[in-house]
Parts: structure tokens; C-alpha cells; sequence
């Protein structure tokens, strides 16, 4: 046979942006051999009349470290046509890591990334210490590549211990970090992450590790990188402009890639109700790097940010001050707070009243009651708490607490405090330079579902809204990426290209309404989210997705070291 797989007769949007044509494309031993009109035999042969051919869509932004080690093919990110995910963000992952600090590391996941230690427990068989052990323990077990940052909570965690989470570090520790992070980068990872958000921390309040780091050894760790010429910076620093001012910390990250010389990726643009017209600033800021031939580049999201909510498990209200006392009190002394109307008086002074930046958006007309705990209020479900407010005859705090109260604190909202503009949220998007992926895949597990970013991207944004061209959107989920990333051999249909694709139909695709599950170590919960017009992901020259079913191949790779030399063998 000629070929191992060959896909016929699909329109073929090639990464670059430039227009898709009708064409095949066929691949063997992993790679694209031959695009254009082929008349050869192969082992398999796919009809893609119809369909759109592209390369696989990069997520450049999850959580799934520890979700890999016992879901290889990362559900629900492969059924988006995901072929290539990036772990370690946020400062966070599981390598390195010393035996003694094994629990401290998956506490650093429970709160900030919302997921159940249980699990975590469960889920993580340690056997790994160092970052390249820990690479070598996912190779040859992946259906999905995985391209991985070396998180500065569990770099610091290493070098310093308990201190970690109590000092910056010393130069002398410093130095000891740079070298462990050029060995990881030397061995796959494909850069760096960290993370100073402030309301990222510990479920007993403890501030995770890499909030301790000054600016100088952020930028020392940044430089380390820049030794060997390889590698990225990902940094987030929590809502801009909360206590610092946003120009600042964008400034901040153009100094890390200035004098690095290594491209960062910051979190992130997007619209906030409280600060209505942030975004465009940002957008310039970020411009402003761009034109002085500077690597920083913003991310953003293509959906709303939801928060699903009850009052026993929630975090949006992280930034008032009572409100947060509240929800981390035991349940007795909770439900008795809320029952008292002088701390009601303070509570409603903060999520109505007060005007002080917070990412609660105040807007108790966009809280919506999602699953009532009762029958006797199931007529409030979909409606939000300003209507049940009216309905019942109270005020909005009075009507949420005591509903609450009802059922045991168990009545479900949501609320979505971010990108609720959509006129903003398009002209983020289409920004030419904004990378489109916040997905948190593997993160915020019974909060929200972010999986079908590029689902969203290309059947809502693209297709119903016309923002952007298709071949633009395919640019920013693939070619872009991995251009920023460091992965130059995906992102793009071309002969020599590995051969990640992903084959959907324009007129369908789109994103499903996530689905609450069990199916996560010890049983645990988990949001999963399904895709529509998705019908084929392939990594490396293997079918990995058919129609939404595994098929059972596990064909990826761990790529990285940052200069993305040659296609890994999954072996
Ligand atoms: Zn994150």
C-alpha cells in the first residue's frame, strides 16, 4: 500500500489562514506525506466529502496532569478535536516532587483548580520524583500528545520544602530552581508556569507556593530558559488591575520576555461587568509589546465564564471579604450566619451595595436558580434570583439566602461574572494576536466544563455569529499555538507535518451543555461535555475520536523541549 491513511475529498483548512481548497491528505508513519488531488491506495481510506480537514486544535491551557494518568485520551478535550494538550499551568504540577511533599502538591490542585483530593488521591500512583520521570511515566500510556510547562508551585515545593509556601526564595535557591527547570526543558517541557493570582490558595488559606516568588525570580526562572533558548513563560496573576494597576503588571510581562528573550503567555483579556471597558486597554497594552517586537501575548476565552454555585461549594464570592469567612466556616455555624441579619447587613453591603472591583459581578439578574433541592421550587428553576426576588417579595439577598436555607443549602446556581458582553468578547477574539483557549480542561470540575472551547469558537462565533473567518479561527486554534508554543512541527496540514487532523462538518459543529458524571477515581464528580459535528480526531496518522468513540488506539506522544525538533515516538 502507498499510504497508511488517506483522507478524500475534504475541504482543507490548513492552519495558515490562508483560503481552505478541496483536497486530500495522506499520511504515513505519522506524518503528512502528500496534500493536494491523490490517486494512490492505502491502508484506510476516509471520504471527507464535506467536511472541513484541519490540523488538530492545540489546548494550550488545562489542568489535566494528574486526569492523564488515569484518562490517556482526555475526555472531553479529544471529542473537540483536541489533539495536543498543555498541562502544567498555573504554577501548578505534579513534578518535581519529593516523596514527603506528594500531599502538599495534590492540595495545591484541590482548592485552586477545584479538584476532589479524593480523587487525586485515588487517581496519582507516585512514581516519579524528578520532571523527566514524571514525562516518562506518561509516555507511551497517551491517546492525546502532550506538550508539558513545569509549574513554579511544585519547582519552589522542591527546592525549599514547607518554606515555600512562607518566604521568597534565596539566591542560593534561586540558582538551584534555574537548574532543575533547564534539566525538565531539556527533557520535554516545553517551558514554564507560575502563577501569582491572589485568591489562589490552599483549602485551609495558605497562599500556593508561587505566590511567595518575587518579581526577580520570576524573571530569573524566565532567564533560565533563555540559556538554552527554549522553552515559555506562562504567568497569571489573577484579575489585572485589582490591586495593581493593569499597566503595570502588563509592563511586568514585557519585561519577562524582554530580557528572556522567551515568549510569555499571560491571563488573560476579557470583559467584567465591574470593569466594563478594561478590556480595550489590555487589548492596547498588549499591542503596544507586540510593536516593539516583544513575545507577550494575552489569552482570552470563547465563552462565558459560568460558575455553577450552591452555598455548601462555591468561589465566586472569593473577593468579599464576608461572604468568603462564611463559606469556609463548618456547615452548622455557616447556616446560622446566614441566618443572622447583622451579617446579612454585611453580606448584602458586598454583593450588592459596594462598588470595589470583584469578580462577583453584582448582577443578581445574571444569577440564575439552575436545580431547585425541593419540588416546592422547581416553578424558580432558569429563573434568576432578581425574579425570584420579586416572585417571593423580598430583597435579592434575603430571596437567595433563604431559598437557600430552605434545602439545605443545596439549590443550585449559576452565574458567569466574565465575557458576558458579546459585542467585547468578539472584538477580543478577532484581536489577530489574542490566543483563544482558557479551556481549564481537567480543572473546576463541578463548577463548569470548558472543554469545547474551539467547538464553541467555530460553531458559535464562527458560523452564527460571523466574527471571523473560518480559516482564522482554524489560524488561532492551531498554527498560532503552536507557533507560540514551540511546537513547529503541528498546527499546520503540510507534507513533513505530524499528522494531527481533526475532520468536522462547518454546518454542525458546536459545543454541548456539559453532563454531570461519576466517573472520576473513587467515584467521584466531574462536569464532561460532549461536541456535535466533531467527526473524526486523529493524532499522529491514528484514529483516535470516531464519531465520539474512542477507538481504542493510543497513539500520543509527549512532544516538547521547546524547539519541537522531531515527532517523539509514543513508544
Ligand atoms: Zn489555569
Amino acid at each position: 500500500m502507498a499510504y497508511d491513511l488517506l483522507i478524500k475529498g475534504g475541504r482543507i483548512y490548513d492552519g495558515s489562514g490562508l483560503p481552505s481548497f478541496l483536497g486530500d491528505v495522506a499520511i504515513n508513519q505519522g506524518r503528512i506525506v502528500e496534500t493536494g488531488r491523490i490517486n494512490a491506495d492505502a491502508d484506510r481510506v476516509v471520504d471527507a466529502d464535506g467536511l472541513a480537514v484541519s490540523p488538530g486544535f492545540i489546548d494550550f491551557h488545562t489542568h489535566l496532569d494528574a486526569q492523564l494518568l488515569w484518562d490517556p485520551i482526555a475526555t472531553s478535550s479529544c471529542f473537540h478535536g483536541v489533539t495536543t494538550v498543555i498541562p502544567g499551568n498555573c504554577g501548578l504540577a505534579l513534578a518535581p516532587c519529593k516523596e514527603q511533599d506528594q500531599d502538599s502538591i495534590l492540595r495545591s490542585f484541590e482548592r485552586v483548580e477545584a479538584i476532589s483530593l479524593p480523587a487525586l488521591r485515588a487517581g496519582v500512583e507516585w512514581d516519579w520524583a524528578t520532571f523527566p520521570q514524571y514525562l516518562n511515566r506518561l509516555r507511551g500510556r497517551l491517546g492525546v500528545n502532550v506538550a508539558a510547562l513545569m509549574g513554579h508551585c511544585a519547582l519552589r515545593q522542591f527546592v525549599m520544602g514547607d518554606a515555600a509556601t512562607e518566604r521568597a526564595a534565596t539566591a542560593a535557591e534561586i540558582s538551584q530552581m534555574k537548574e532543575i527547570l533547564k534539566e525538565g526543558v531539556r527533557a520535554g517541557a516545553i517551558g514554564f508556569s507560575t502563577n501569582q493570582n491572589p485568591v489562589h490558595m490552599f483549602a485551609d488559606g495558605r497562599p500556593i507556593p508561587s505566590r511567595l516568588a518575587t518579581n526577580e525570580e520570576i524573571i530569573e526562572l524566565a532567564c533560565a530558559l533563555s540559556e538554552i533558548n527554549k522553552g515559555v513563560v506562562q504567568i497569571s496573576r489573577g484579575s489585572l488591575g485589582v490591586s495593581v494597576p493593569a499597566v503595570e503588571t502588563v509592563k511586568l510581562f514585557e519585561e519577562i520576555s524582554s530580557k528572556s528573550g522567551r515568549p510569555v503567555i499571560w491571563q488573560s483579556i476579557a470583559h467584567r461587568w465591574d470593569k466594563p471597558n478594561e478590556w480595550r486597554e489590555l487589548l492596547n497594552l498588549a499591542e503596544e509589546s507586540l510593536a516593539k517586537g516583544i513575545q507577550s501575548y494575552p489569552l482570552c476565552n470563547a465563552r462565558l465564564f459560568n460558575n455553577r454555585l450552591t452555598l455548601k461549594n462555591a468561589q465566586v464570592f472569593d473577593d468579599l471579604p464576608t461572604w468568603k469567612t462564611l463559606l469556609f466556616l463548618p456547615l452548622e455555624e455557616r447556616i446560622k450566619a446566614f441566618r443572622d441579619p447583622e451579617t446579612r447587613r454585611k453580606l448584602r453591603y458586598e454583593a450588592v451595595e459596594e462598588k470595589k472591583p470583584s469578580r462577583f459581578s453584582r448582577r443578581w439578574d445574571l444569577v440564575y436558580m439552575i436545580k431547585a433541592a425541593t419540588p416546592a421550587n422547581k416553578h424558580l428553576e432558569k429563573k434568576s434570583v432578581a425574579e425570584i426576588a420579586k416572585i417571593r417579595g423580598q430583597d435579592v439577598i434575603d430571596a437567595f439566602l433563604d431559598l437557600s436555607l430552605e434545602e439545605g443549602l443545596d439549590t443550585e446556581f449559576q452565574t458567569s461574572s466574565t465575557n458576558g458582553d458579546e459585542q467585547a468578547v468578539a472584538e477580543i477574539i478577532r484581536s489577530p494576536f489574542v490566543l483563544v483557549g482558557q479551556s481549564d480542561a481537567g480543572a473546576h470540575l463541578i463548577y463548569d466544563a470548558g472543554f469545547g472551547y474551539a467547538t464553541r469558537l467555530l460553531g458559535y462565533w464562527i458560523r452564527e455569529k460571523k466574527i471571523m473567518s473560518l480559516e482564522e479561527g482554524v489560524r488561532k486554534l492551531t498554527f498560532m499555538v503552536a507557533s507560540i508554543f514551540g511546537l513547529p512541527d503541528r498546527g499546520l496540514v503540510r507534507p513533513g507535518m505530524a499528522a494531527d487532523l481533526v475532520l468536522f462538518d462547518p454546518a454542525t459543529v458546536r459545543e454541548c451543555e456539559p453532563e454531570m458524571v461519576s466517573d472520576l477515581p473513587g467515584g467521584e464528580k466531574r462536569l464532561i461535555q460532549k461536541a456535535n459535528g466533531i467527526e473524526m480526531t486523529i493524532v499522529n496518522g491514528q484514529v483516535l475520536v470516531a464519531k465520539g468513540e474512542h477507538t481504542g488506539a493510543l497513539p500520543g506522544a509527549v512532544l516538547g523541549g521547546g524547539n519541537g525538533s522531531s515527532l517523539q515516538a509514543a513508544a
